[in-house]
């Protein structure tokens, strides 16, 4: 189908949609908002399996740390026992730590080589569609046509609020996501394992690379979602990382008391399910249209969105048939998903050490008895068959 795709956000699951769009022949621009900063970090994201094997079908292989274990540690230091975080397939690809600025800026390199175009510094206002088309009305008071519009444009997504003015905005879950590099310490390195503590207040997530330089992430509750112009100094984070962490096991608090800046802090967010995925010919992907939450998937799960909208593109020959064919395929995953996201949305707060004990004595148990707590394979293991044609759904 010979087409113009305009995509709003320039994310993972953006930039995926556009290697994926080009792949398929269609005419792919990228609207970030934000400048392209080759300075960004950010915090570490776990890439699961099954987003390393959408990427594949695009012929997208990423540089990270092969992470397949998440040992479990309550916030005592005791082994609670350990998840995986990969499929169980052994060609599937091994899960990955990779940060996120690596990651956005390797996606976004890879639609340069390809001949994508990004136009960064461009954020949409609104977007209206129409049976033939797409504009995009950009806030410098610019505008875009297209053939279809995509939403990659994340959470507080405004192509979403385009195509379904009343549908409700994502909001604060209460839990702060805050990441970033530690220096070299003297906790071990940890090949191959990404270490979670559960700790008396929050969660907190760390990985040792062999020079001992740590990245970390904390998930902690705060009543207040961080502002972006928020001027508290890393200084006052660290020290108020430090409360929250610290009763907690040692290495946790000593990567803490070594972070060195940048810290990245998200808020955590939920969102009620839109009505649909698409309208005309807009639609949505990632987290424009469900948020994942705490349990790290969310990205992967961009990529999965991104890789078969574009087959449904490359195979169905009206785009709003596309868009229909491609919500019925995604929703029962993506919703399975959510609802085991809601779940773990919030840590569950240990009050005394008698709480902690408790957690010590019954954490091994749990993990033991309900093995759907560690085989993820129905999240990691999925697969998408390139090859394969879609059939469009009625
Ligand atoms: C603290 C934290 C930790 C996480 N950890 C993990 C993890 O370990 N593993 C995992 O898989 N997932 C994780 N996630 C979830 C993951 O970040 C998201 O699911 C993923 O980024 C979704 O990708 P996306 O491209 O849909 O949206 P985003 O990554 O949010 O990208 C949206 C893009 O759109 C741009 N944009 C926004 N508005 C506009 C506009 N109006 N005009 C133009 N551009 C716009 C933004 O600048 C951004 O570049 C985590 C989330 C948080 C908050």
């Amino acid at each position: 189908m010979a087409l113009k795709a305009l995509i709003i956000g320039g994310g993972a699951g953006g930039t995926t949609q556009a290697l994926a769009l080009h792949r398929i022949g269609v005419e792919a621009v990228v609207y970030e908002r934000d400048s392209d900063s080759a300075a960004y970090e950010g915090h570490l994201l776990s890439l699961g399996s099954n987003g390393l094997d959408a990427l594949r079908a695009l012929d997208v292989e990423l540089d990270g740390a092969p992470i397949p274990r998440l040992p479990m540690y309550s916030g005592s230091g005791k082994r609670i026992g350990t998840l995986y975080n990969n499929a169980a397939s052994e060609t599937a690809p091994t899960s990955l730590l990779i940060c996120r600025g690596t990651l956005e800026r390797t996606l976004r390199e890879l639609c340069a080589e390809r001949g994508v175009r990004i136009e960064y510094g461009k954020e949409l206002a609104s977007c209206t569609v129409g049976d033939k088309g797409a504009t995009a009305v950009f806030t410098d008071g610019t505008t875009a046509e297209g053939d279809v519009i995509v939403g990659a444009d994340g959470a507080h997504s405004r192509v979403r609020r385009s195509l379904f003015p009343q549908s409700a905005d994502a909001s604060y879950t209460g839990v702060l996501g805050l990441g970033g590099r530690s220096l070299p310490g003297t906790v071990e390195p940890t090949p191959g394992e990404c270490v979670t503590s559960f700790g008396y207040e929050g969660h907190f997530s760390y990985h040792v690379e062999a020079d001992r330089g740590v990245q970390w992430l904390a998930f902690a509750p705060r009543q207040e979602p961080a502002d972006p112009d928020d001027d508290t100094t890393e200084k006052e984070w660290k020290e108020w990382l430090l409360d929250v962490y610290g009763r907690d096991m040692p290495a946790v608090r000593e990567i803490i008391t070594n972070a060195t800046g940048p810290i990245d802090i998200r808020p955590m967010e939920r969102l009620p399910k839109p009505p649909a995925r698409h309208r005309g010919r807009g639609v949505l992907i990632g987290d424009a249209c469900a948020i994942t939450g705490r349990i790290g998937a969310g990205t992967a799960l961009a990529m999965e969105d991104a890789v078969v909208l574009a087959q449904c593109l490359r195979d169905i020959d009206s785009p709003e048939r596309a868009f229909a064919t491609y919500q019925e395929l995604r929703t029962p995953r993506v919703d399975k998903v959510v609802k085991w996201g809601e779940m773990n949305a919030k840590p569950v707060k240990v009050r005394t050490p008698w709480g902690m004990h408790l957690r010590d004595l019954f954490g091994p148990l749990l993990m033991k008895w309900m093995p759907s707590l560690v085989s993820m394979d129905w999240l990691y293991g999925h697969h998408i068959d390139w090859q394969q044609t879609v059939r469009p759904k009625d």
